[in-house]
């Protein structure tokens, strides 16, 4: 049946984009957030639109790197020790993910889906009531040692087979690519068909686009519980009881929607990533072409005239602390790539953190709840909400409106674990 009064909570990305598609598509659709719709994780990322990355998180050999990566207070990976039994099920499913017949069989699917991602930003893009500086210059993979070196052969070699223009460069080729940048590395792999945005001005302009397209917006409005009736949800509250009465209900609440959804009577497996960025307005020095230094796992990312540095996964509890020295391991490991960068000593307040909505098996869930009639979900996009969140937007669309899906949504399905 086509649904056509829709409440989304959540205007992240993936909240943002569902409301656009579904406006298109004909549904009335009103968009609920905690916050005000100007900061949270979807804008201060790292704005990468990435085919490239098409392997899930969850991978034979990250577990042992990860274990590693624990003991290194710099380093780009941590889990907060505690006993907490959705954190201890989320690592289970997550060491059960990492195989490879289940990694073959996610690789076409998030391909297909990145791709058609790409393509929605590049028609977002060319409509003239947005500017949020999209480009497609590629995304560049730095390397230092060789370790790294022979990981970087295996996923051009991979890359390939996909049909991906995956191009492995030389130190003089990498060079040449960034001659504003003293480079001090092996080598790198250049994807040339990713893209990359300034997610803050997509965010805004979303916003004040779908006011104009008739969207309604409820800010402030933290969902605390829901109002059941048999098998329906029929109204969202906040922490003062006040409701509001819902005939089909979207949750895209990000990392959050683990726990409102337990609110609902629904268990999903989910944990946050935080991670945090600088942006820096009109540095001096900059690359062209947005970059991964892949030992460290930091992004590099030019918007507009602006430079954002981004990086750590740390899965801690959607705690808002700013861990000081994971930061310094995301600034110091920059110039140690580009030599005439300097290592940088931000303020506290100029650093920015968000939460990755996490799954174990690096998949999302985008579909109906089982239990629900009028409930779906669309979350758990891990590091790529922003790159997936157009295609996500136009799926939801699509399930919502009966329409026939331009990508297979099996593996997205809510009740996989
Ligand atoms: C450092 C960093 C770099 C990244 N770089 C990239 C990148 O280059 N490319 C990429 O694809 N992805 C990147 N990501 C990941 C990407 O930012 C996220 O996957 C994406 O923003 C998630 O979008 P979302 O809409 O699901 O969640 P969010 O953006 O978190 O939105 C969820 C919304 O729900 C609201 N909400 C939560 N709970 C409630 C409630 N109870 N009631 C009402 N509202 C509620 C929140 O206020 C929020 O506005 C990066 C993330 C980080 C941290």
């Amino acid at each position: 049946m086509k649904r056509n009064n829709i409440h989304i909570v959540g205007g992240g990305i993936i909240g943002l984009c569902a409301a656009w598609y579904l406006n298109e598509a004909g549904v009335k659709v009103t968009v609920v957030d905690k916050n005000d719709f100007t900061e949270g994780t979807s804008y201060g990322n790292a704005g990468m639109v990435v085919p490239s990355h098409f392997v899930p998180m969850a991978t034979p050999g990250v577990i042992a790197q990860g274990l590693k990566w624990l003991l290194d207070a710099k380093s780009p990976f941590y889990v907060k020790p505690r006993l907490n039994g959705d954190l201890i099920a989320w690592l289970w499913h997550f060491y059960r993910a990492a195989n490879p017949m289940q990694v073959n069989r996610a690789i076409p699917v998030l391909l297909a889906f990145n791709e058609w991602s790409k393509a929605l930003y590049k028609e977002l893009a060319d409509n003239p009531v947005f500017d949020f500086n999209y480009e497609e210059k590629g995304l560049l993979m730095l390397y230092r040692t060789k370790k790294q070196a022979h990981e970087e052969a295996e996923m051009a070699a991979l890359a390939q087979r996909q049909g991906i223009d995956a191009v492995l460069l030389d130190e003089s080729q990498a060079k040449a690519l960034e001659p504003e940048m003293d480079l001090d590395v092996l080598g790198g792999l250049y994807f040339k068909g990713d893209a990359h945005l300034y997610p803050n001005q997509l965010m805004r302009q979303m916003v004040t686009q779908l006011k104009q397209k008739d969207v309604q917006f409820i800010s402030n409005f933290s969902v605390k519980d829901f109002k059941k009736e048999g098998n329906r949800i029929t109204a969202i509250f906040d922490e003062n009881h006040q409701g509001i009465a819902v005939q089909h209900l979207l949750v895209a609440s990000g990392a959050w929607t683990g726990q409102l959804l337990k609110k609902a009577g629904i268990k999903i497996h989910l944990q946050d990533g935080k991670g945090y960025s600088i942006t820096l307005k009109k540095p001096r020095v900059r690359p062209r072409i947005p970059t991964i230094l892949t030992e460290s796992k930091v992004a590099i990312t030019p918007m507009g005239d602006d430079l954002r540095i981004g990086g750590t996964l740390e899965i801690s509890g959607l705690s808002p602390k700013i861990n000081q020295k994971r930061v310094e391991g995301i600034l110091e490991s920059v110039p140690k790539y580009y030599k005439n960068f300097p290592v940088l000593n931000p303020q506290a307040s100029d650093i920015w953190k968000g939460f990755r909505p996490c799954t174990p098996d690096g998949l999302p869930y985008i579909g109906p709840s089982k239990n629900i009639q009028n409930l779906n979900v669309a979350t758990g996009h891990g590091m790529m909400g922003l790159s997936l969140g157009a295609a996500t937007g136009k799926l939801v669309a699509q399930q919502l409106t009966q329409e026939t899906r331009t990508v297979s949504d099996e593996l997205f399905d809510l009740d996989r674990f």
